[in-house]
């Protein structure tokens, strides 16, 4: 993404975030640099708001920073008089026509994802222990390895971490490519004249970048869909790593035998080493991430343990969205000052990504008001883990009428009932289904609860 793409997205997200006259005054007349390393450069017209924003808007900057680019920076505050003096020192060097032509090998690894931060749970406990395999002895016993699942569940990450662990485990030479890349340089090599580059050249350049490493990482294969001239050459690639034992790792958003518009030889080629699948996250993971993400956030703003069960509860699918919900909420209580997030805050600040609002938690507050009431016991006991029949029961009711009336998630209420199973509620929901069926006098009693629903 260039720089000017990443600002306009940014300054996107900020205006969802903050009030127009705050945009206005301090958001629409800076811009953004440059950004490299872990430092973001922003350009501000006056010294009153380098002043300003340093104080007031730094973390949010950061947040949003972080949740447009996947990744943290600092942020440096300058005047534009300070960027002209930057760049008579450095003059910009244009890319020459051949430079190609000398292949400088980069790994494109990106530090961030390590094994270290990879939580792990039963849905990527095979694939994570696989790729630390992988990593431990690349090129031996699984080559090359296959890691597919949808998208957000931490296939790059794990690929990264492999390629990072080898990099600071041993002196082989890794290289990370996404999908798009690697076609656009087999696509090239097979051009006559690009960019000066005759084919001779171009294939030197190809074989210096793909022949010559160790351990060859390619994201998102099901991208590959490329002419048969270009999977020939990548069939050649392959069989030369492979016989070399070079380490050949490959995502994709589904399994070989799925991926159409790939040639047969090449995916009876993938089914050579292991393959694994990553699952969504189950409800313990997604918390364990949201967890340690924000830990490794360090912004002194306290998220409260019931904040942390809403967003496990209700983004369900991917890493990824959990991910995107910590970023928001934190921007978020930054923007806003608030130095702890409850349940109404989080609520508030994610109506857009949770689009159930507010009143879906007092509606199940509100249900188990009028069923305690009628039970004449407590909210309390509802919530609690008495056996007793006379707190089970309006218990059951009370998840009952939840799920018929708001048509919430079994886990939704499980959480609301003090951190009930699904299956706990499940089984509620289909007894009283069952005992209503059989039982008018039952059915009597719920229309009239649900007649003292407000
Ligand atoms: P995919 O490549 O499968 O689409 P990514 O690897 O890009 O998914 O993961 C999306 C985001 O979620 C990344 O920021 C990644 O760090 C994070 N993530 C995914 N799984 C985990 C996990 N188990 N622990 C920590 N972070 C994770
Ligand atoms: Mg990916």
């Amino acid at each position: 993404m260039n720089v000017d793409l990443l600002w306009e997205k940014s300054l996107a997200e900020i205006k969802t975030q903050v009030n127009s006259m705050i945009y206005e005054t301090w958001f629409k007349p800076i811009r953004l640099y440059k950004i490299e390393d872990h430092l973001a450069t922003i350009i501000v017209p006056q010294k009153i708001h380098q002043k300003h924003i340093e104080e007031t808007y730094n973390d949010f900057l950061k947040g949003i920073l972080s949740k447009v680019t996947n990744n943290f920076y600092d942020i440096e505050l300058i005047l534009e008089s300070e960027i002209k003096e930057e760049k008579q020192n450095n003059p910009i060097i244009l890319n020459e026509p051949h430079e190609l032509k000398t292949y400088k090998h980069s790994s494109n690894l990106n530090k961030k994802y390590l094994f270290e931060n990879f939580v792990i749970g039963d849905s990527n406990r095979l694939a994570a222990a696989t790729a630390m395999a992988v990593a431990k002895s690349p090129g031996e016993s699984y080559n090359p390895l296959f890691i597919y699942g949808s998208s957000g569940l931490g296939k790059t990450h794990l690929m990264h971490a492999i390629g990072n662990y080898i990099e600071e485990n041993s002196n082989k030479k890794v290289l990370y490519i996404s999908s798009k890349e690697f076609i656009d340089d087999f696509t090239r090599i097979s051009r006559k004249d690009d960019n000066n580059l005759t084919n001779y050249d171009y294939a030197e350049y190809f074989q210096n970048k793909y022949r010559q490493v160790d351990v060859l990482i390619i994201d998102d294969i099901q991208f590959m869909t490329t002419t048969p001239k270009t999977q020939d050459e990548f069939f050649h690639t392959f069989n030369i790593l492979h016989d070399e034992k070079k380490q050949i790792i490959i995502s994709s958003d589904r399994s070989p035998n799925d991926l159409n518009k790939l040639e047969e030889r090449l995916k009876t080629r993938f089914c050579w080493g292991v393959m694994v699948d990553i699952f969504p996250p189950e409800q313990s993971l997604r918390k364990n991430i949201i967890i340690k993400k924000l830990d490794a956030l360090k912004i002194s703003v306290e998220m409260k343990e019931e904040v942390i069960d809403y967003i496990a509860a209700n983004l369900t699918s991917d890493v990824r969205s959990l991910e995107g919900a910590i970023n928001r909420l934190m921007s978020y209580s930054l923007m806003m000052g608030y130095s702890e997030i409850n349940l109404p805050i989080a609520v508030d600040a994610l109506k857009n990504m949770i689009n159930k609002g507010t009143s879906e938690i007092t509606d199940i507050q509100k249900i188990q008001k009028v069923v305690a009431d009628q039970f004449q016991i407590s909210v309390d006991d509802l919530k609690s883990k008495k056996r007793s029949a006379s707190i089970a029961f309006p218990r059951q009711i009370a998840m009952y009428l939840s799920r018929i009336i708001l048509n919430e998630s079994f886990e939704r209420i499980g959480l609301e009932f003090g951190g009930k199973d699904h299956s706990t509620v499940m089984h509620s929901c289909d007894k009283i289904k069952a005992e209503m069926d059989s039982n008018p006098k039952l059915r009597n009693t719920i229309e009239q609860i649900k007649e003292n629903i407000p």
